[in-house]
């Protein structure tokens, strides 16, 4: 697979398309604000889909009641960021440390591998990013991902 020029909004809009009917039988609701303009990365296409992909399945796992999924992006100097929040479960505290570790899951076996953000981290790195998670039990989880923006060719 190819490096080269990957929109970031059609990542995500291809991901949720993907996801409508699983979301919707969940009863997830998804509020999209994607503000930043012209948000060009330099990556693997299916690598990007593979991180919001695992982002937005971790937030169906903590809803399982439903709520909402909010992705919004923008543009902050010369990275574009994207906020990926739920209002699930929320994670404690003493397990934020250890969510990027392999196989590290509160799922029931069968139903998690641990592996999904240990990838992510993977990639996220690969591609020069950062990711980081804000989370309070109960309330939900936020993950702020930031690529650094591909500068337009002349
Ligand atoms: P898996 O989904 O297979 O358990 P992940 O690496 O994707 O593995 O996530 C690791 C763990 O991090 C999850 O089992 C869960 O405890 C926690 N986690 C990740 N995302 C969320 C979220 N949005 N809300 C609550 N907990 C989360
Ligand atoms: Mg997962």
């Amino acid at each position: 697979s190819e490096t080269g020029p990957v929109d970031l909004h059609v990542v995500i809009n291809d991901v949720l398309s993907l996801l409508e009917h699983q979301f919707r039988s969940a009863s997830v609701q998804v509020r999209k604000d994607l503000q930043a303009e012209g948000p060009m990365v330099r990556a693997v296409e299916h690598k990007l889909q593979q991180v919001f992909l695992n982002l937005f399945l971790n937030a169906r796992d903590a809803m399982p009641k439903g709520g909402w999924v909010t992705v919004a992006s923008r543009r902050e100097g010369d990275h574009f960021v994207v906020l990926v929040s739920d209002t699930g479960a929320g994670i404690p505290s003493e397990h934020l440390a250890r969510i990027y570790d392999p196989f590290f899951s509160t799922k029931p076996i069968g139903q998690g591998t641990g592996l999904g953000l240990s990838i992510t981290y993977g990639i996220v790195q690969e591609h020069d990013g950062t990711i980081v998670c804000d989370s309070q039990v109960g309330q939900g989880t936020q993950f702020t991902v930031s690529f650094p923006a591909l500068a337009p060719s002349r």
